[in-house]
């Protein structure tokens, strides 16, 4: 298995459709941070964990020690509709309540398992159902034994 994958970069700004509305805006990770993904063949719903730096561009000190420590997180990894072409992207949902953007921090993420493909959804209703369910199903997963060593992992900055 190719797990555990890392991956750094700035958040990106998007075009802020869908996320925020649907209860569940996505950090998008930079194309250059991207390249470690290549060892994954599916794109589809991935789980993990992330860590946004809590200063911005500026250096200006935004988030809170608990909102840039180590957290949960799902990662959706596919194809960008606005591009016509192989255009892979990848957003980060973390799951604990952020009380400002962050566009510009670094964020650093620890890819640790696949939960299910790309799916096609008729309604707006049906897809919200079934990113709450990835939620849950992630932080099953990440309540395993197994996987709290990597909150540790030294790709992460100093958990205090
Ligand atoms: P965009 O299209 O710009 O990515 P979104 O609606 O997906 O817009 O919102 C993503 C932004 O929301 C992130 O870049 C970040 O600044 C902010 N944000 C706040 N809380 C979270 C969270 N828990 N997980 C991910 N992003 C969050
Ligand atoms: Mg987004």
């Amino acid at each position: 298995a190719p797990f555990p994958i890392l991956l750094e970069g700035e958040v990106q700004r998007g075009f802020g459709r869908g996320g925020k509305d649907l209860g569940c805006p996505t950090a998008n990770l930079p194309d250059e941070s991207l390249p470690s993904m290549s060892t994954v063949t599916e794109t589809g719903v991935y789980y993990g964990y992330a860590q946004v730096s809590p200063y911005n561009k500026e250096g200006k000190l935004i988030l809170s020690e608990e909102e840039s420590s180590v957290l949960p997180m799902v990662m959706s990894f596919g194809q960008n509709p606005f591009f016509k072409n192989k255009h892979l992207t990848a957003e980060i949902h973390i799951m604990h309540e952020i009380k400002s953007d962050f566009y510009g921090h670094v964020m650093k993420a620890v890819v640790l398992g696949y939960i299910r493909p790309e799916l096609n959804y008729t309604t707006q209703e049906a897809l919200i159902e079934d990113i709450e369910t990835d939620k849950r199903v992630a932080m099953r997963c990440l309540e395993r034994e197994g996987y709290q060593k990597f909150k540790l992992d030294p790709h992460f900055g100093l958990v205090l």
